[in-house]
């Protein structure tokens, strides 16, 4: 259990592709643990899914957070943190959904990204148990970029035109707001 360092590129583990999970054995269980226990000391939205090949580790194991209000004070934002093995996208809305997309493991940087407004994944969890998940917009858009990390795949290599620093995103979101 222990919070460890997010790999940044230029790593060439980030752009390889993860091995399935045949055992959840201790290894796996504590490679999830790392990933809960880092995440949750990350700022959203950079800080929305982590994948094991961000941390070193190739093997098909990720957690995403769903955001949601809580109930009784609507102020405040609570997750849940899901831990996902040999995740799969199942299917997909035809709809999609452009956004901004950022990542700890490219640093000051920021792009937009087309991905599903709708998918359907299967899972395991640490149990060894089978999940199915019907996910939304952000949630939805959270989920193909961990499964993209598990393909060695950057969000950097699917933005549309170019990105852009952590300063520009935020003279882009102040306009949005004004
Ligand atoms: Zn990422």
């Amino acid at each position: 259990m222990a919070v460890r360092k997010v790999i940044t590129t230029p790593n060439p583990i980030l752009n390889k592709k993860a091995q399935k999970v045949s055992d959840i054995d201790n290894d796996v269980r504590s490679i999830a643990q790392d990933l809960l226990d880092t995440i949750k000391v990350e700022k959203d939205p950079e800080g929305a899914g982590l994948a094991a090949t961000q941390l070193g580790e190739s093997k098909r194991i990720c957690v995403v957070r769903h955001f949601y209000e809580d109930p009784i004070n609507p102020e405040k934002i609570q997750s849940d943190d899901l831990v996902l093995i040999n995740p799969k996208i199942i299917s997909h809305s035809k709809e999609t959904q452009t956004d901004w997309e950022a990542c700890l493991s490219v640093p000051d940087k920021y792009g937009l990204v087309e991905r599903f407004e709708k998918i359907k994944l299967t899972a395991k969890d640490l149990n060894g148990d089978t999940l199915k998940i019907k996910a939304g917009s952000f949630f939805a858009r959270t989920i193909q970029h961990e499964v993209n990390h598990l393909d060695g795949i950057l969000f950097t290599s699917k933005v549309i035109g170019k990105t852009i620093s952590e300063k520009e995103f935020d003279k882009i979101i102040e306009m949005e707001n004004k």
